[in-house]
């Protein structure tokens, strides 16, 4: 089937924050034939090119020139591995938690730590999602690229995708590479994570144990600590949390003996949304977006609000956190263009 290109197509459905967003056009690929056939439709035009996904890590302008294309290319495949393990092979187009709560059904784990985050399978590497201890690194075999710059598809295993935390090739050579499917390497055999105090302190030690307890463990604490985007504009953590160095975090925690920090293999991590909070920022308002009142790592749309509003929330965030602490706060999504 040939591509369908749509004008002037509104986003707003299309990225969790909810901002109002025109793509020049838009289109769907559903097979690899449309793939190539976007490819020379893009050298002939010139246009740049944005995927998109679920638009959960993407900060839009209200006009994206060009052509944003969505990949609804879906599959499942499941072979069995060694010692229990099972390798399984996800389309990237597939929805992320409907493919985790799918597989744990099945008497597959391994990413139930992973559960109800929005978006889609193809993007997950992008960013090396992770959540409650467990980052979707872990659990990669290989992922299957369509290399815009070579002009052909192949596999990059695990150790080739560069993957860092909330980093990826994928996301430091943004443009280069479609994700078009994600082989995993899961167990019939429950190895649960449950290190991190919130999910842990939920489950009884027998529960702890049990992959189907742990994902709705996970589920219940997020539905009740981050906005539902389909109710609140957002795009999850708006920052990472800084890495600093063991003199940087010796320093800041004789000054603020409170502040929560994690060992880290190159110092320490510590949580933004600490220091957005104790910089007064939990629950501010600013024009029409603003800062989550459960979570100040999150940053909010809350009616009309856009990009130039929420750059200008970020700044000041980013300002007083630097000031205070003389720590630099990263944005973690994607502003396009
Ligand atoms: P998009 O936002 O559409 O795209 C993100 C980037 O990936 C863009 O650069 C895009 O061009 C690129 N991209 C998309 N699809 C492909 C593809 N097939 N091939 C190549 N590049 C592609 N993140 C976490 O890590 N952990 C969390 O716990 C977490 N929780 C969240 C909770 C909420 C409420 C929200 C709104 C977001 C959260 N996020 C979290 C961020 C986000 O959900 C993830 O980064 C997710 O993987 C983004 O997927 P997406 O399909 O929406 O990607
Ligand atoms: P939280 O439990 O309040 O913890 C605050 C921060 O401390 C987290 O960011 C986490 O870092 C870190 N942390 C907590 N316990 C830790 C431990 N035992 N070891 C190492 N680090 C620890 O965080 P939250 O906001 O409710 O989020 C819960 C989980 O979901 C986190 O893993 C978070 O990353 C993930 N999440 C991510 C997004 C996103 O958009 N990226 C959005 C919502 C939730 P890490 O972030 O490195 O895990």
């Amino acid at each position: 089937m040939s591509l369908e290109f749509h004008q002037r197509y509104s986003l707003r459905q299309m990225n969790t924050l909810g901002f109002e967003a025109v793509a020049e056009r838009f289109v769907r690929i559903q097979t690899r034939d449309q793939l190539t056939e976007l490819h020379e439709e893009l050298k002939r035009s010139g246009d740049p090119l944005l995927l998109l996904g679920g638009g959960s890590n993407l900060v839009l302008s209200a006009w994206i020139p060009g052509v944003v294309a969505q990949l609804d290319i879906s599959g499942c495949e499941v072979k069995s591995a060694s010692d229990n393990g099972v390798r399984v092979t996800l389309g990237g187009g597939e929805n992320w938690h409907l493919a985790v709560s799918r597989l744990l059904q099945e008497g597959i784990y391994g990413l139930e730590n992973l559960a109800l985050i929005p978006g889609s399978v193809g993007a997950a590497p992008v960013q090396n999602i992770g959540a409650y201890g467990v980052e979707v690194k872990d659990r990669i075999e290989a992922v299957e690229v369509y290399d815009w710059v070579e002009e052909r598809v192949y596999w990059l295993d695990n150790r080739d995708c560069e993957f860092g935390y909330r980093d990826s090739r994928f996301k430091r050579e943004a443009g280069r590479y479609l994700i078009l499917r994600v082989r995993f390497l899961l167990s019939r055999t429950a190895h649960t994570q449950t290190s991190y105090a919130p999910l842990r302190d939920s489950l009884s030690a027998d529960k702890q144990k049990d992959p189907r307890a742990v994902f709705e463990a996970v589920c219940d604490i997020r539905r009740q600590k981050l906005p539902d985007p389909e109710k609140i504009g957002n795009a999850g953590s708006f920052f990472k949390n800084p890495i600093v160095s063991v003199d940087v975090y010796e320093r800041l925690k004789a000054a603020y003996p409170d502040m929560v920090a994690y060992p880290d293999p190159a110092g320490f991590k510590l949580a933004a949304g600490w220091l957005i909070d104790r910089c007064g920022w939990k629950g501010r308002r600013l024009g029409d977006v603003g800062v989550h009142d459960r979570q100040a790592l999150v940053l909010v749309n809350l009616g009309s609000g856009d990009r130039a509003q929420l750059e200008q929330l970020a700044a000041a965030i980013q300002s007083d956190v630097l000031e205070t602490y003389g720590v630099a706060l990263e944005p973690e999504p994607r502003f396009y263009p």
